[in-house]
Order: structure tokens, then sequence, then C-alpha cells
């Protein structure tokens, strides 16, 4: 598949899913805190993105994944299935990836959200992984290439110590969840494809507290930290504009 670039009416869909992906996110977030489990986040999520009229959960049936929601706890990375037996407890970071489908677009999000009062150490890795997907958009400009983006999210992350999972990468984004270009957490400036106006993007930095190898577990679906380190996830779904300026992102409630 190659890279496609959108019309300015299919980004405006992108935006009116990403608005509806965002308000998902603000709404899991008031009701993260101990004592909920992730399927009920998870079922909250699916009613509030079938209230919009034609929108519908991106992942649910997407490879066979069975929910709204990637709920990953603590050590797990992205791809964490809600349960009714995974109650959060107090301590716990929790990583909640959403996208939403809109007249045959989507949009993807994802943030990590603290449960109750966590360590200053987790606190520290949530903050420096948004800082990394912060540097990582604002390299998202027509004329710059996918590897200034990667390298701008491994700057801050490693620059903070902490490690970026490689196996696992951010993607070009539309008709379908994943297209081109692949968008890693690494790179070199000035490498990989080219950014042009009408590209839209998902960057989605996931970084380790500790070293950045990973591992499946046995739900073939759940990826965690080799090391059993903490891991966080950030994510914004992006367009590349025109002349250089800053992408607009798609996936806020602006
Ligand atoms: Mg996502
Ligand atoms: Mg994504």
């Amino acid at each position: 598949m190659s890279v496609t670039i959108k019309s300015a009416r299919e980004i405006e869909t992108m935006a009116a899913a990403g608005r509806i992906v965002a308000g998902t996110l603000a709404l899991v977030r008031r009701h993260v805190r101990p004592g909920v489990s992730t399927a009920d986040l998870d079922r909250i999520a699916e009613d509030f993105i079938r209230s919009h009229p034609g929108a519908r959960p991106s992942f649910k049936g997407l490879y066979d994944f069975p929910a709204t929601l990637c709920t990953s706890i603590n050590a797990e990375i992205v791809h964490g299935i809600p349960s009714p037996r995974r109650v959060l407890a107090a301590g716990e970071i929790l990583s909640v990836d959403v996208g939403v489908a809109l007249e045959g677009l989507h949009a993807d999000s994802a943030a990590t959200f603290p449960v109750g009062d966590i360590s200053a150490e987790a606190e520290r890795l949530l903050r420096v992984t948004q800082e990394a997907l912060v540097a990582g958009v604002a390299q998202a400009r027509a004329g710059n290439h996918v590897g200034d983006i990667g390298h701008a999210v491994q700057q801050v992350a490693e620059g903070a110590g902490y490690s970026v999972v490689r196996e696992l990468v951010g993607h070009g984004i539309g008709t379908s969840f994943h297209e081109e270009p692949q968008v890693p957490n690494f790179g070199k400036p000035q490498r990989g494809p080219r950014l042009t106006p009408g590209m839209t993007i998902a960057i989605e930095p996931m970084v380790n507290a500790g070293a950045p190898e990973i591992r499946t577990l046995e739900d073939k679906w759940t990826v965690v930290t080799a090391d059993g380190s903490l891991s966080a996830h950030f994510e914004h779904t992006v367009a590349i504009q025109e002349n250089g300026a800053p992408p607009r992102i798609l996936t806020t409630s602006g």
C-alpha cells in the first residue's frame, strides 16, 4: 500500500472522528479510579462513541480485536484487552488507546492516565512521554521526513534516560486504520519518506522506563516490557499542512 493524500473534505471528516476520540479519552479519564474495571471503561467508551450518528469504534473487529479500547496497565505497553476481572488499583498507570471510524475514515489517539496517586517516577515517565509526543508532532511538517519525527521522539525519551519501543510504530491513517508510511519512534533527521501536505499520520511514542525489549503475553495481544519496567503511550492523529506549517492535530476536542 502506498501513502495516501487526503482532500480537505476528508480531513474535516477525520477531524470530526478525532473530536469523538478526544471526547472518549476525556470521558474515560474522568472514570479512571481505583475499583473500576477496564471492562467498565470499555463499555463507557463504546456507548459514548455509538451515541454519535455514524460513528463506530475502529478497534472492535480490527484484526479480530474484541473491544473498543486497548487498556494497558503498568508494564503493559499496548494492546491490553479490557476485562471485568482487571480492576484498577491506586498507584497504577493505565494506557488507553482508542480509534473512531466516521464515514469510512478513522482517527486514533492514546493517553496514559494515573490511577489515584502514583509514584514520582511514574509521573515523570508520563510527562516525558507526553513531551516526546509534542516534540514528534512539531516535526510533522511538509518538507521534513518521517525520520525527523522519530528522531525528535527518541531524543526526548532517551535524553530522560528512558527507551523507545522499536517493534511497534506509528502509521499513516485514513480509509484504512493502518496505512503507509510507518512512523517509528526512532530515526535520523532527513531520512525516511518525505512528509507532504494532505498526509495524515498517527504519531505514538511508546516509552519504557527500562530497556526497549518487548514480549507478547499468551493472550496473543498484550505487549509488555520484557524487563517488567513501566511503559507509557501517548498518541495523536495529525494532518500535514501546506508550506511547512505546523500540523493540524485532528484528535482534539477543539
Ligand atoms: Mg492508537
Ligand atoms: Mg495508532
